[in-house]
C-alpha cells in the first residue's frame, strides 16, 4: 500500500475500510501550503469506496453498539494516549499538510484532540447517566442509543481538530463512523486510522475514505444504510448534501461558516479590545468563529483605530515552522485568489486599504497579508460574504442600538463578541444578538459542556456535551407503568 513520507514521517495514503488499507485506481495530490511542494498521491475514492466503507461500518455496528460503555470508553482513552505520545508527528504533519502553526499545533490543538477523546468517553461514562422521572407512578428512563452508521464530513482548517470533535462522540455513544477528511488536507486523518488500530478499535468500527467531496463524499451522504451525517464546511456543500440526506431523511447536523461582529463600545479595555480584534487573524483568518466585521463605537473610533494599526504592522507573517510566526499561509493558490478577489472588489466599491491589502508577494503564493478595511459601503459584499482569510473590516457606529443592527444585518448567525466594562450593557448587548455564541471581553474559549452550532445560516442543530449524543444517538424514553 502506497505511503508517502510528510515532513520526516512515513503516512498511509490509501482509505482506511474494515481494518485494511485500501488504494484506489486514481489518486488526487497533496500540495503544502508552506512551500507548494507536494507531499504525495493520496486514494481518490467515489461511489465503490463510499459502499464499501458503509458496509464494514454496518458489519462492526452489531458488536460495538452492544459493547460496553465502560469498554467504549477505555479504548477511546487509549486513543487519547496514543494522540498524546504522537503529538510531535501529528503537530508537524499538519502544519505540512494545512500550513497552521506548529506551536498551536504542538501547544494547543493536538492536546486538544486527546482532550476530546477523554472528554466524550467520561461524558457518557460519568455525568450522561439516564436520568429517570415520575408520572403517576409510572417511571421514565431516558437512554442513549446507539443509532448506526455516522458520516463525518470535515473542512480543511483546522481537520484532526474537527474530526475527533465529531468522532469521539459518535464513537463513545456506540456508533461506528465514515470520515471523509478535505481533500487539501488528508494526511493526519490517515494517521488517527493508524492510531485507532494502535489503541485496538475493532475493524470496521472506523473507516477513514478520502477523495473529493463530490466524487466519494456525495455517495456517503446519499447512501441509504447512514443514520447521521455530521457536516462542518461551507454553505453550499451543505445544500448539496441537505439534498442528498433528503432522499433518505437521514439526520443531519450542521457546522457552516460565519461573518461575526466585533463590537467596542467606549467604555471597553482598548487593550483587551485591540488584543481580540488582532486575534481574528489567527491561522490566517481560516477559522470559522473569527470576528471579522469589526464595529467600533465613534468616541473611541480613532484611537482603537489607531492602535489596531499598530498592532497590526508588528504580527509576523512567515514559516508556520518558526516559533516567532505569528500568521502563516493560507491553504492553497486558490483560495489566496478567492480572497484577493473579495478585497478587490471591496476597494473598487469605495472601501480603503488601512493595512495589508495583498498577497505577501515575498513569501509566496499562498501567503496574503493580514488587511483591514474600513470605508465600506453599508450592504458592500466584504460585509456579507465569508472571506475566510485574513480580512478585517472597521465600521464606526454612534449608538447602542445601531450597533446591535448592524452586528446582526447578517444571514449568518455563528458568534459575536462584545468589549464592554458595563455588565448592564454586556447583558443587553448580548440578549439581543443572534448567535450560537457570544463572547464577552473574550474569545474563542470553548468548554466542551458547552453547545456549539449556529444560527441562521451558521448551522442547523448544535454538538458539544449532551448535544453532540442528542444529535448522535436515538434518544429513548422508556416508561414503565406501577
Ligand atoms: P467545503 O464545504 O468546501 O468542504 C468541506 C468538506 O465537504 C470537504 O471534506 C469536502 O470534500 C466535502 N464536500 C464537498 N462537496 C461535497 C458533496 N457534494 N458531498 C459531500 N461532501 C462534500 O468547505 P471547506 O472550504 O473545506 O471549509 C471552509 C468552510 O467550513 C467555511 O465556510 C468555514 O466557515 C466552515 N467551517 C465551519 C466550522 C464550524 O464549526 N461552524 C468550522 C470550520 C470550518
Amino acid at each position: 500500500m502506497p505511503v508517502t513520507t510528510i515532513a520526516g514521517n512515513p503516512v498511509e495514503t490509501g482509505h482506511w475500510i474494515g481494518g485494511k488499507r485500501i488504494d484506489s485506481s486514481r489518486r488526487f495530490r497533496s500540495v503544502s501550503p508552506v512551500d507548494q511542494q507536494p507531499l504525495g498521491e493520496f486514494a481518490r475514492g467515489g461511489t465503490r469506496e463510499a459502499d464499501a466503507a458503509v458496509r464494514a461500518a454496518s458489519e462492526a455496528f452489531p458488536t460495538w453498539s452492544r459493547t460496553p460503555a465502560e469498554t467504549r470508553a477505555e479504548l477511546l482513552h487509549r486513543i487519547a494516549d496514543e494522540v498524546e505520545r504522537r503529538i510531535p508527528e501529528l503537530a508537524t504533519v499538519e502544519t505540512a499538510d494545512n500550513g497552521a502553526l506548529l506551536r498551536s499545533h504542538v501547544r494547543s490543538v493536538m492536546p486538544r484532540v486527546a482532550h476530546n477523546f477523554r472528554f466524550f468517553a467520561d461524558w457518557l461514562t460519568g455525568e450522561l447517566s439516564h436520568p429517570e422521572f415520575d408520572t403517576r407512578g409510572h417511571r421514565n428512563a431516558v437512554s442513549w442509543d446507539p443509532s448506526g452508521v455516522c458520516v463525518l464530513i470535515t473542512p480543511w482548517n483546522a481537520p484532526l481538530m474537527l474530526e475527533s470533535w465529531k468522532v469521539a462522540p459518535a464513537l463513545a455513544a456506540g456508533n461506528t463512523v465514515v470520515l471523509k477528511p478535505a481533500e487539501w488536507s488528508p494526511a493526519t486523518a490517515s494517521v488517527l486510522a493508524d492510531i485507532t488500530a494502535v489503541a485496538g478499535l475493532p475493524d470496521g468500527v472506523f473507516n477513514v475514505v478520502q477523495g473529493l467531496g463530490p466524487e466519494v463524499g456525495a455517495p456517503l451522504c446519499a447512501h441509504p444504510d447512514v443514520a447521521r451525517i455530521s457536516f462542518t464546511g461551507s454553505e453550499a456543500t451543505a445544500r448539496r448534501i441537505a439534498a442528498a440526506a433528503a432522499e433518505n431523511l437521514t439526520p443531519l447536523s450542521m457546522e457552516l461558516g460565519g461573518k461575526s461582529p466585533l463590537l467596542v463600545f467606549d467604555d471597553a479595555d482598548l487593550e483587551l479590545a485591540v488584543a481580540l480584534a488582532v486575534e481574528q487573524y489567527d491561522n490566517a483568518g481560516q477559522v470559522c468563529l473569527a470576528a471579522t466585521r469589526i464595529l467600533v463605537h465613534s468616541p473611541v473610533a480613532e484611537e482603537f483605530t489607531a492602535r489596531l494599526r499598530t498592532a497590526i504592522g508588528e504580527i509576523k507573517q512567515g514559516d508556520p515552522r518558526k516559533d516567532d510566526t505569528d500568521v502563516g499561509p493560507n491553504i492553497h493558490p486558490d483560495h489566496v485568489a478567492r480572497i484577493d478577489g473579495f478585497v478587490r472588489r471591496a476597494v473598487a466599491s469605495g472601501a480603503r486599504v488601512l493595512e495589508g491589502g495583498g498577497p505577501n508577494t515575498e513569501l509566496g503564493g499562498t501567503y496574503y497579508r493580514p488587511t483591514l478595511l474600513d470605508q465600506v459601503r453599508p450592504g458592500a459584499e466584504i460585509l456579507r460574504e465569508e472571506v475566510f482569510g485574513p480580512v478585517l473590516t472597521l465600521e464606526v457606529f454612534d449608538t447602542e442600538r445601531e450597533a446591535v443592527a448592524r452586528a446582526d444585518d447578517t444571514r449568518f448567525g455563528l458568534a459575536a463578541t462584545v468589549v464592554t466594562s458595563d455588565p448592564e450593557r454586556a447583558r443587553r448587548v448580548s440578549a439581543e444578538l443572534t448567535a450560537g455564541t457570544v463572547w464577552v471581553n473574550c474569545f474563542f474559549v470553548r468548554d466542551l459542556r458547552a453547545p456549539f452550532g449556529g444560527a441562521r445560516h451558521s448551522g442547523i442543530g448544535r454538538e458539544g456535551g449532551t448535544w453532540s449524543f442528542d444529535f448522535f444517538c436515538d434518544v429513548k424514553n422508556t416508561v414503565t407503568g406501577p
